[in-house]
């Protein structure tokens, strides 16, 4: 079938306009200003342009305002002679979360940006018909990742819906992403790399990693309660009562250091050798039997291989319990290698582990995602020069606003690092 040629529609039309003394008004929807350069340097000529910004899509919170700025200043300074008015509407996300709904790991370009076509033009169309401009019209043709016949099809639905006049566009073609990309260069302008919602701000840090480095208890597996309640359960169990930051005060220590601690710490009549081996019981039956993979695990990392990225461990728990939970879980396989903190006597209050496992998978730390549920991990790997996606932990909640502050993601299942 002959594909419509937009561009040639838009032409056309011009070619009307041209005819008659008085520029029709035009509400251009924008998505952002780098985007809307080079289609308000065609369409002055020809209209009355006024820019519509309403993005509800774009994430996070300060990216919108921060468009929404740089779109004003730029029609404000580029255009100073003509003028140009920039309507720009309040941030609703929720407007955005509510046809999302279900579409979350749909990959760019699927069904969501569909719904975001549709909504982002509706909203425009419907302010152009109650204001009373001649023509609609959006700049989200301007970008060779958008779907020029969908956006074509739902103006022009939306045009027989509301009685105002769609303006055909495909504005990538005659330059025209090139000129936009000309102009931002020689301004300077703000250009971000991702479309603009949450969803394909994700996936543009997860696809453009080549590997993956998992902490274990809390990110992979279900184990970090076990460590909540051990220590001042051990402490309980010789008739002592463990003080209130006993959980804070072994926080980072491996389990020997924890037995060394708490004998020293409450005066237990018994060796630390004696607790480790208890311990080390305890730990055989949560390895080798008890723990589980977390939520969207399993079903992550098969993603991850298929998109071809190398997977290792890098694990504050001692190696032997390491391999025994991925034997047990089925997923020994799936991993280039695993680094014990403990066995390799290197801890996660440096970032040295990550680049250890970045190297050993040949790759460069910026390469590689480091996934964590702890915040000190969160912290070390950012402050290394790693991004990071921070999980959500039962044991970590009270930890969460750390993590999200200095994650480049983060998530409560790994499922919704999934797009397909
Ligand atoms: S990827 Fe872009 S077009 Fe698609 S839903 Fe997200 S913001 Fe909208």
């Amino acid at each position: 079938m002959e594909k419509t040629n937009y561009s040639m529609l838009m032409e056309e039309e011009i070619k009307r306009i041209k005819q008659n003394s008085k520029k029709p008004t035009l509400l251009l929807h924008s998505c952002c200003a780098p985007c809307s350069s080079s289609v308000i340097e065609l369409l002055l000529e020809y209209f009355d342009v006024t820019v519509y910004y309403y993005n509800p899509n774009i994430y996070p919170e300060d990216e919108y305002y921060k468009r929404s700025k740089e779109q004003e200043s730029f029609c404000r300074e580029y255009f100073k002679d003509h003028n140009i008015k920039v309507i720009s509407e309040e941030y609703k996300k929720e407007d955005f979360v509510k046809i999302a709904k279900g579409f979350e790991n749909a990959k760019e370009g699927g069904e969501r940006c569909t719904l975001c076509y549709k909504l982002r033009l509706e909203k425009t169309a419907v302010y152009a018909k109650e204001n009373g401009y001649d023509y609609f019209a959006s700049t989200l043709s301007v970008s060779p990742l958008k779907c020029t016949k969908m956006l074509n099809e739902i103006g022009e639905e939306l045009s027989n819906k509301y009685g105002v006049k769609y303006l055909y566009n495909d504005f990538k073609k005659k330059n025209g992403y090139k000129r936009s990309c000309e102009i931002s260069r020689e301004l300077g302008m703000y250009r971000q790399d991702w479309c603009g919602c949450k969803y394909s701000y994700y996936e543009r840090i997860i696809s453009s990693a080549k590997g993956f480095i998992f902490d274990l208890d809390g990110t992979l597996s279900d184990t970090m309660p076990f460590y909540e309640t051990y220590s001042p359960n051990l402490v309980r169990h010789f008739g002592k009562i463990p003080k209130p930051t006993i959980r804070d005060d072994v926080r980072l220590l491996t389990s020997e250091e924890v037995c060394e601690y708490v004998v020293k710490e409450y005066n237990i009549p018994h060796t630390p050798e004696e607790l480790l081996k208890e311990t080390y019981k305890q730990l055989e039956n949560l390895y080798g039997k008890d723990g589980k993979l977390k939520d969207g695990v399993a079903e992550f990392l098969d993603f991850a291989i298929k998109k071809g990225k190398k997977i290792c461990i890098a694990s504050a728990t001692a190696g032997k319990f390491i391999e025994m939970f991925l034997k047990q879980t089925g997923i020994y396989n799936k991993f280039e290698f695993y680094l014990s903190c403990p066995d390799l006597q290197m801890y996660k209050d440096k970032p040295d582990i990550y680049y250890l496992a970045a190297e050993k998978m040949g790759l460069k730390p910026s390469e590689t995602i480091v996934f964590e549920d702890a915040h000190h991990a969160v912290i070390t790997a950012k402050k290394g020069g790693i991004k990071v996606v921070g999980v959500y932990d039962v044991c970590a909640e009270k930890f969460t606003d750390i993590i999200k502050e200095n994650a480049d993601i983060y998530v409560e299942s790994m499922k919704e690092l999934i797009f397909e």
